[in-house]
């Protein structure tokens, strides 16, 4: 397998450090708010990486936190407290909120069969964890006591940029409006490890440490829960491209000066799903999230599919025609399995599997590349030399890294989505019609046509016909 690094900025193969276990970890939700769309391809990204390690023989023990304390709005560690945040809007405790986040999350992500990690720890569970590593910082000079917090100095690790690959200037920190510099620091971007009530009056997740009352910084959980769950040598660390600095960037410094040595190997990030004119955001714009899409009639595997066509190292710009045109090409899917399905026939042919479960795998061994592991499953439907069988044995067998629900859509439901898609479009064009918007109104009937739907205005009112 071979895997981009954003240590080495490089295509590396992958060599775990125990053959027969990798270990993974996956940056969970900070529980303030649903997620966004944008976060859940991050998700579905860690999920066909996890699923597809298992399908080249490796057995993977993956750990996700839930960060329900810690993380403010700047990356920085600074700003407001996101928990705090959340708590305010919707004026319930930072308790609450964490729960209702954390159950929607999984709501969320088991509708996209993305497996829930084998390990999910909240962050506030392992406050020892943390108060162990930052004593040990202390100790070994690392780390320092500043106007009531515990920071780390940079200053005392050499190649403190090295994932981000960006020089200190560029990533200068202060440049927001909402964001102050904290004067007592040594270096802009010494990170908090601990702070004290002194920082947020109105925190009320708070614990007792060596250093007065108070809670952890947010990079510290990641480095705690993963070496607390997976020991001294880490194979992967997950997240979105927004992680690699300053959170992974800190990950490294404070886990290998506690350590003494290296830690994890392979630093794996996946490139962001974007609005058209702006960053994806909670409070900007729609806030898109899988409900929102839901609502508007579209399955939620289809935004799986929407994601899998284009490679996790790729920008990918959300539009709804651009899920539209994902809808239909999953629904045709679906379709051509159901026909095979139909008429189901012959023995499952061995060499024939072996062929294309090998070509399956190299898409996917090239820094998984899912966009032609699904032209090889496409390769399997048309390929007139396979029976029924045997293609259906190789369906199922890439579903179990795909994970689109191949064999298990019912017809029925296919049917509705069609119909509802088409009664969409009909709408669309009435109100064209209304609006004398002849030009629109054809537009529409032609796309529908193209699609192989007619549709006919009679005095009941507009009917269709789908040829099939
Ligand atoms: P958060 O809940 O903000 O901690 O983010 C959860 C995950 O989503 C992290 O791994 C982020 O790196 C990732 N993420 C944030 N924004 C986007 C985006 N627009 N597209 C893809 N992933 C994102
Ligand atoms: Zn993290």
């Amino acid at each position: 397998m071979k895997l981009y690094n954003t240590l080495t900025k490089q295509i590396e193969d992958f060599i775990p450090h125990n053959p027969k276990q990798v270990t993974m970890y996956t940056c969970g939700p900070t529980v303030y708010h649903y997620a966004h769309i944008g976060n859940l391809r991050t998700y579905i990204f860690e999920d066909v990486l996890e699923k597809n390690l298992e399908y080249l023989g490796y057995d993977v023990k993956r750990v996700m936190n839930i960060t329900d304390v810690g993380h403010m709005t700047s990356d920085a560690d600074t700003g407001e407290d996101k928990m705090l945040k959340g708590a305010k809007r919707e004026n319930k405790t930072v308790w609450e909120i964490a729960e209702i986040y954390t159950k929607a999350f999984f709501e969320d992500t088991e509708k996209l069969n993305i497996r829930k990690p084998l390990i999910v720890e909240k962050a506030s569970d392992h406050i020892d964890q943390y108060i162990k590593i930052i004593s040990k910082l202390l100790e070994k000079g690392y780390a320092y006591i500043a106007n009531g917090n515990v920071y780390f100095d940079i200053s005392k690790v050499t190649n403190y940029y090295q994932l981000s690959e960006k020089n200190k200037e560029e990533l200068i920190i202060g440049a927001r409006e909402d964001v102050e510099l904290d004067v007592h620091k040594r270096n802009p971007h010494d990170f908090g490890l601990w702070f004290t009530s002194s920082k947020f009056e109105n925190q009320i997740m708070q614990w007792d440490s060596p250093w007065g009352r108070g809670y952890p910084g947010w990079h510290i959980e990641c480095s705690g829960i993963a070496l607390k769950f997976l020991g001294e040598y880490l194979d992967i660390h997950c997240g979105g491209v927004d992680n690699i600095f300053p959170h992974h960037t800190n990950e490294i410094a404070q886990s290998e000066s506690y350590l003494g040595h290296k830690w994890c190997k392979y630093w794996c990030h996946g490139e962001h799903l974007n609005n058209a004119s702006e960053k994806m955001s909670k409070s900007k714009g729609e806030f898109l999230t899988l409900s929102l899409l839901e609502q508007k009639g579209y399955k939620p595997l289809t935004y799986r599919f929407f994601c899998l066509q284009s490679h996790y190292r790729k920008q990918l710009v959300f539009s709804y025609e651009g899920l539209d045109i994902a809808s239909q090409s999953y629904n045709k899917l679906l379709n051509k399995v159901n026909n095979i399905k139909k008429s189901a026939e012959g023995e499952i042919n061995k060499e024939q599997v072996f062929k294309y479960q090998e070509l399956f795998k190299e898409a996917l061994r090239d820094d998984l590349n899912t966009s032609n592991a699904l032209t090889i499953l496409y390769d399997v439907i048309k390929d007139e030399e396979l029976n029924n069988n045997t293609k259906l044995y190789l369906i199922a067998d890439f579903d179990s890294v795909l994970s689109l629900d191949l064999l298990k859509e019912k017809e029925e439901k296919i049917e509705e989505e069609l119909i509802n898609y088409i009664n969409g479009m009909i709408e669309k064009r009435n109100k064209a019609k209304q609006e004398k918007n002849y030009k629109e109104a054809d537009r529409i009937r032609e796309e529908l046509k193209e699609k192989g739907i007619i549709i006919k205005d009679t005095k009941e009112g507009t009917i269709f016909e789908i040829n099939k």
